[in-house]
């Protein structure tokens, strides 16, 4: 997966696992070729985010040596704070040794040059610097550093040890923040058959000039011309069942890619399940772009039906006739789909309205909160 969400917001991978390991070999060949043949150096890892770099560092590093670890504070959100701490973590003696520094990222330089200052006190033989990835676009020191495995731009990087307030250290591949500002509005109109979110979408859409797209039209506009998509999908929606995630997600996508220049969708009859939720969610996340809200229209069930068969006399739908066939419905989207209203409640992306009165007034309480979103 090429895009992760931590806390609220999405990185997308800059550099893949393989990418890292080779560019770990060639800093620990580097550093070995230039130190004198029976030199044992001390690799000093700067914690916590030097933590995998100096593991992978030591294996890929072909003679003896010895390692330790110091402990500043770094990080605190998103970018440097620059009050660094003291350090914590040596107890060897450093006379006459050779010191090696193992930094994971070295961005303003405030951080290494305090340590740089510390270890230079001490009586040790050389001091040198590696790091695995430098910014030289911030870096406001003079401090040379010796070894530098990836220069990057000045975007914040998680995984591979680094970390996003406490979460992504774990990721084996380097994630950048994506900044492009989102420019679409995109709300998912959700609820449960029947509860009017076709009718409400084409009003809506017009009043804020967004895409509608309502995948049960998409489904039943390829039944009627009979494609591939169409005879796959029919016999699942007569019954009243979902149609398979992958095939409705992929129907999705194609559906958002023909609108590149939408102001945004108004998304009717999806998600319905929590996996094209995260889909959902990922797919517009590699557009910088995300979901402003799930706006649910909540309307008792045995109003429902009884609105289902109204609708059932004219719309021509045999899923709208049959009572067992809308009961189905009905539990599909218990067990499948209200659940959504947890995934976004999680996101505090969920807005209740009640859908029980006229279509205008409706309407209203609906523009009310596509207005604050
Ligand atoms: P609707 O017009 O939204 O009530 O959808 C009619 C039927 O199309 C549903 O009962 C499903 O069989 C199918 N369908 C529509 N949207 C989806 C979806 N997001 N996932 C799976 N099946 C869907």
């Amino acid at each position: 997966m090429r895009i992760k969400k931590l806390h609220d917001l999405y990185f997308k991978q800059l550099l893949g696992q393989e990418e890292i390991t080779s560019i770990v070999k060639s800093l620990a060949k580097q550093v070995k070729k230039d130190l004198p043949q029976d030199e044992v150096p001390l690799f000093v890892g700067i914690l916590n985010g030097c933590f995998m770099f100096a593991a992978d560092f030591i294996r890929e590093y072909k003679g003896d040596c010895e390692i330790s670890f110091v402990k500043l504070a770094s990080y605190e959100g998103e970018s440097s704070t620059g009050d660094v701490k003291r350090l914590i973590g040596i107890n060897e003696d450093l006379t006459g040794r050779t010191v090696i520094i193992l930094e994971d990222i070295i961005d303003t330089g405030t951080t290494l040059h305090e340590i740089y200052e510390i270890f230079r006190s001490t009586s040790i033989k050389e001091l040198k610097i590696v790091s695995l990835f430098f910014k030289p676009d911030v870096y406001r020191k003079e401090l040379h550093i010796n070894y530098i495995g990836k220069s990057i731009e000045d975007k914040f990087i998680v995984g591979y040890g680094l970390d996003y307030d406490g979460l992504g250290r774990n990721l084996p591949a380097i994630y950048q923040l994506t900044t492009t500002q989102p420019k679409m509005k995109n709300i998912v109109l959700f609820g449960p058959p029947g509860a009017g979110k076709g009718t409400q979408a084409e009003l809506l859409k017009e009043k804020y000039q967004l895409v509608h797209i309502s995948t049960g039209d998409v489904f039943r506009f390829n039944i009627k011309n009979e494609t591939e998509l169409g005879v796959l999908a029919k016999k699942f929606i007569d019954a009243g069942d979902l149609v398979p995630d992958e095939v409705t997600i992929n129907m999705l996508k194609a559906e958002v890619n023909k609108n590149e220049d939408a102001n945004g969708f108004i998304f009717d009859g999806f998600p319905r399940t929590e996996s094209q939720a995260k889909a959902l969610d990922e797919f517009l996340a590699e557009k910088n772009e995300r979901i402003n809200g799930m706006v649910a229209l909540e309307v008792p069930e045995d109003l429902l039906v009884a609105r289902i068969l109204e609708r059932g006399k004219t719309s021509g739908r045999s899923d709208d006739t049959d009572e067992s066939k809308i009961r189905n419905r009905f539990n599909e989207y218990n067990t499948k789909t209200a659940v959504l209203k947890d995934f976004y409640e999680a996101q505090g992306n969920f807005y209740g309205v009640d859908g029980v009165g006229s279509i205008d007034e409706i309407t209203q309480r609906l523009s009310e909160v596509f207005d604050k979103l």
